[in-house]
């Protein structure tokens, strides 16, 4: 056990009020004036600003609390504990492996601290073409402000690690920008490991910052606690109907009906829209679950002649958005470029290949450097995500098809990742594909890779960044919700979660969450008649 300061076992000799697993038996029955479902970024913003207005708030959690003590930086424990489906979770044709947290703090416990804030282009965007006429910077500006300053959005002035040297490296030797990447971190150790949670408390997640100043204001979290289903008339939500869940989800006997003023749905993109297919909520323009986007994700490989040892230190701390400025938000798709942690499972998982030949790549795991592009879906019309769908059992599936439109921006993020990784002084480099070569030169690589074909589950492609499904939008045939969040036909359910996006972001979604639920938990507090309080400053 370790011996540093753990926020939440403090918070529970305080005193906080937490049922479920080890914590004790649902009651059969609680009434509150808030109900959050889901304790990630959407969730987590919502009931500190909620219970700090003075509202009676629930927060409802499937994943175990979990906390510093518990984070011993393993891979083997961190994802079936901490993750959705074990950190398995896959796209219907398996095409797309998905990592979503699953634990009081939702992803944000396990992510890897990367702050952006919504880009102006994406914001135009939304303007244009979903009618969310007061999304302009100047308007978004205070709100990230405030998530800013609550999460210590900060710049990193440590030295990126070498696996981020690269990147810095190898573009600056081809004429390309990599500016430093703003980190919410407090005293961070620069080891690594935020992808298993953070074993200091430094990440500013939802786990050590807003869930516990919920908790301490008064607010109640349940834990391993599924919400199965809504009851609702066609206009308003009556009651919520929840069960207890093991560690892998698996429904426990007993269960709880909460009955809530108002609802906020936080369960994270497809988990969100999924409650609603299961509960048959109005949709009368079959919206629920689409535009569902991933920034599908691949990379490239490198080996050095030196040690990259790209699993210390900060996971990402230089970007280059060249090939987003470089082409037109609707036009091919473009990519942001960073270089992701090389945990052990994750490379052995996604590398391309089997055999002797994965056997020799892995044996120079030390030596081996990864960048990753992420491709900015939901603004070409060939590019218009996936769709939400539940198995017979109500869980949720996501059906998400590689258009040639996407396969394309593939072909052109490996091409320009091995270029990159070539200029940096990779002795070796491979697409993360299943027919490619180790080249060895980048006129290698490029014939190699203009070659390659790029038809389905050909490509390693994963995902960490799950938006949409329950989009906003300014008139009700075009979005779930309404601009301030709420769902255009049940009066009493908002959404607050990265489910809203009408299209990806085009950069790492957490900072655009915070700012955004911020803006609607100040609009919701006065709506539901309360002081709505600031997030900071
Ligand atoms: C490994 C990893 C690395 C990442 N790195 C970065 C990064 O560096 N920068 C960045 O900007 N973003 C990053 N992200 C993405 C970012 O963390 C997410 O976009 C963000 O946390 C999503 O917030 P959310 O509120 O939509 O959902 P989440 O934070 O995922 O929270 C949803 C919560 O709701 C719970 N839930 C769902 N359904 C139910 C239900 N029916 N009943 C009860 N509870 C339910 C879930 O268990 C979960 O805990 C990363 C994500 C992962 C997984």
């Amino acid at each position: 056990m370790s011996s540093l300061p753990d926020p939440i076992q403090e918070g529970l000799k305080r005193g906080w009020k937490v049922r479920g697993a080890e914590f004790g038996a649902l009651p059969p029955e609680i009434t509150v004036d808030v109900a959050i479902i889901g304790s990630g970024a959407g969730g987590g913003i919502t009931a500190e600003m909620l219970s700090r207005a003075g509202l009676s708030v629930l927060i409802i959690e499937e994943g175990p609390l979990r906390s510093s003590s518990h984070f011993k930086q393993r891979e083997s424990e961190a994802y079936p504990q901490l993750y959705q489906e074990s950190a398995g979770r896959k796209t219907a044709d398996k095409a797309i492996t998905i990592l979503q947290g699953r634990c009081v703090g939702g992803s944000t416990t396990v992510n890897w601290t990367s702050s952006f804030r919504t880009p102006p282009s994406t914001l135009a965007f939304w303007q244009q073409h979903f009618e969310l006429k007061d999304f302009g910077v100047e308007q978004m500006a205070p709100w990230f402000a405030q998530a800013e300053a609550r999460l210590n959005v900060s710049d990193w002035l440590t030295e990126p690690n070498a696996n981020n040297s690269v990147l810095e490296r190898g573009a600056a030797k081809l004429g390309i920008k990599t500016p430093h990447i703003r980190r919410n971190v407090k005293g961070c150790w620069n080891l690594g490991s935020c992808g298993m949670g953070c074993p200091t408390n430094a990440k500013q997640s939802m786990l050590v910052t807003t869930v516990p100043a919920a908790l301490d204001a008064g607010a109640q979290l349940f834990v391993q606690t599924r919400v199965q289903r809504l009851q609702h008339d066609g206009k308003t939500v009556q009651a919520l109907h929840c069960v207890p869940v093991d560690l892998s989800s698996a429904a426990q006997s007993g269960g709880c009906v909460v009955k809530a003023r108002h609802v906020v749905l936080a369960g994270g993109a497809i988990n969100s829209p999924a409650l609603l297919l299961r509960s048959q909520v109005p949709d009368p323009h079959s919206l629920l679950g689409r535009r569902t986007f991933l920034h599908p994700t691949v990379a490239t490989s490198a080996l050095f002649a030196e040690r990259i040892e790209g699993w210390a230190g900060a996971p990402q701390s230089i970007y280059t958005d060249h090939y987003l400025e470089t082409q037109a938000i609707d036009g091919p798709v473009g990519f942001k470029l960073e270089a992701p942690p090389l945990y052990p499972t994750i490379l052995a998982t996604t590398m391309a290949g089997y055999g002797r030949p994965m056997l020799e790549q892995l044996s120079q795991y030390p030596h081996t450097q990864v960048l990753l592009a992420l491709l900015r879906d939901g603004f070409h019309p060939e590019a218009p995500g996936g769709r939400v769908q539940l198995r017979g059992d109500g869980s949720p599936v996501l059906d998400y098809p590689l258009t040639a439109t996407v396969m394309d921006g593939v072909r052109r993020a490996h091409l320009a990742m091995a270029e990159i990784q070539f200029a940096a002084g990779a002795r070796s480099v491979q697409a993360l594909h299943e027919d490619s070569g180790q080249y060895k030169s980048w006129a290698e690589a490029k014939a190699g890779i203009a070659a390659l074909d790029y038809r389905p589950l050909s490509t390693r492609v994963v995902s960490a960044h799950v938006m949409g499904g329950c989009n906003l939008a300014g008139r009700e045939g075009l979005g779930v919700c309404r601009p301030d969040g709420q769902h255009w036909q049940l009066s009493n359910l908002s959404v607050h979660d990265g489910s809203l996006f009408p299209t990806s972001i085009g950069a790492n979604p957490q900072l655009s969450i915070y700012g955004l639920v911020t803006r609607l938990s100040h609009g919701l507090a006065n709506r539901l008649g309360a002081k709505a309080v600031n997030l900071a400053g």
